[in-house]
């Protein structure tokens, strides 16, 4: 280890929303972190917009669901239609009032809600961040876990969780790598004008359409634009499908309606991976969130599933220093190892692979609202997430 190390009770690697989280759930029960952040700024990119019921439990628990509901779009219905217009399923979340505090979804960009965060935990004096400060290595003994900086920090702690993303600098240091695979093809999104609203007054903020040979596209309403979302076949290039030649027609067979009165603003194009790590515990050392799962971006569930990573581990943290012992924090890792492995990339796997069966299984679901609200509590995440204080506040 170098000279000079400063000492905090957890370090936390990478300010994204997992890390974020895991320093205010800490913070709540007086236990002080350090973050350590690659960047100079939060990342602004655009990622994640969707957050699912128990996460805002999380986020109400904080203080922040006034915040999201605030700058958000709130989106209570989920619809499956034919490229006719013709509604194929409906769900209306509402039924899952008897489950949760928000029996919604929220659409707003991850990189406005991860101030928010920021400010709350800074705000609770127990929260401390260094900027520019990439993680290159990390180390333990029997008592603590520490990590050095590329602006030569060294920073030791009780515990140590990399939250850094899909690239992280602690997995790499602790020799650990995600298995997995690419899925094929990429994902072309479309940014549209806030007008589609007027063109199709009846669209649920969360739509899929389906042709008649089962192809789809996936419509989201967010606080200032719709997105749409075409999956792009493997082997076409980003600038070709980013062109109006190619993406045009498909818009035109799936929303009929619309004609040359969709006023597109913009064009990104991602691609997705699954993957996965065989361990997320060695010593005093986590991985959660990106640094720990990745998958397709359908049903909107990874940041979700790192939200409650960090809430969960952040738990065990809390129990583990409670007690002296470091059990709680190896099983609350192996237990969010578990549900990334059985539950989240499988069920997201689904999601995209997903064609006849499928839509006969939505159908079917809709249609009877025993089956509605158990398809619902498997799409918000409720059946998945870790016990939360959030979800016994006010109902909303
Ligand atoms: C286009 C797109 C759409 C998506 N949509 C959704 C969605 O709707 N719903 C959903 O649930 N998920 C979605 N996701 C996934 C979601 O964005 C990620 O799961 C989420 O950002 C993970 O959060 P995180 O905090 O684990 O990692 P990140 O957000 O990647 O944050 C990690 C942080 O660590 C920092 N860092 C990296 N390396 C180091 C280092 N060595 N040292 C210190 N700091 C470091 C990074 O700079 C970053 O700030 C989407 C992703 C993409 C790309």
């Amino acid at each position: 280890m170098g000279e000079a190390v400063s000492r905090t009770e957890v370090v936390i690697c990478g300010a994204g929303p997992v890390g974020l989280t895991t320093a205010l759930k800490l913070a709540s029960h007086g236990i002080r972190s350090h973050i350590l952040e690659k960047r100079p700024t939060l990342s602004k990119a655009s990622k994640a917009s969707t957050f699912h019921p128990p996460t805002l439990e999380i986020l109400a628990e904080f203080g922040l669901l006034d915040v999201m509901l605030a700058q958000g779009c709130k989106a209570e219905r989920i619809q499956y239609r034919g490229t006719g217009g013709n509604i194929l399923a409906e769900f209306d979340q509402a039924l899952l009032q008897p489950d949760t505090i928000a029996p919604f979804r929220i659409h707003l960009e991850q990189s406005v809600i991860t101030p928010h965060l920021l400010d709350k935990a800074l705000a609770t004096g127990l929260v401390s961040i260094s900027f520019d400060a990439a993680v290159e290595e990390t180390g333990q003994d029997s008592n603590s876990a520490w990590a050095r900086t590329s602006d030569g920090q060294t920073i030791s702690g009780a515990y140590l969780l990399g939250a850094d993303g899909a690239r992280s600098g602690v997995r790499q240091s602790l020799g650990l790598e995600q298995t997995g695979h690419v899925y094929p093809g990429r994902v072309l999104r479309l940014i549209i004008a806030k007008s589609f609203s007027q063109i199709m007054p009846d669209m649920a903020p969360v739509s899929y359409i389906f042709s008649q040979d089962r192809r789809s596209i996936s419509l989201l309403e967010m606080p200032d634009c719709w997105r749409i979302i075409i999956r792009v076949p493997p082997g076409a290039s980003d600038e070709q499908v980013s062109n109006p030649d190619w993406y045009g027609p498909i818009v035109d067979e799936f929303l009929p309606q619309c004609g040359s009165r969709l006023e597109i603003l913009g064009t990104d194009v991602y691609g997705a991976s699954k993957m996965l790590c065989d361990t997320n515990a060695i010593g005093r050392i986590g991985l959660i969130g990106d640094a720990l799962h990745l998958t397709n971006t359908r049903g909107g569930m990874n940041m979700n599933c790192g939200f409650h990573d960090a809430y969960a581990v952040a738990g065990g943290i809390i129990d583990a220093l409670k007690t002296g012992q470091i059990e709680p924090f190896h099983a609350a890792l192996q237990e969010r190892l578990r549900i990334a492995r059985d539950v989240l990339l499988p069920r997201t796997d689904k999601n995209v692979t997903g064609k006849d069966d499928w839509l006969s299984f939505i159908a079917d679901a809709a249609a009877d609202p025993v089956k509605a609200h158990a398809y619902l509590l498997t799409s918000s995440m409720l059946d998945m997430a870790p016990e939360r204080s959030g979800k016994h506040m006010g109902r909303i």
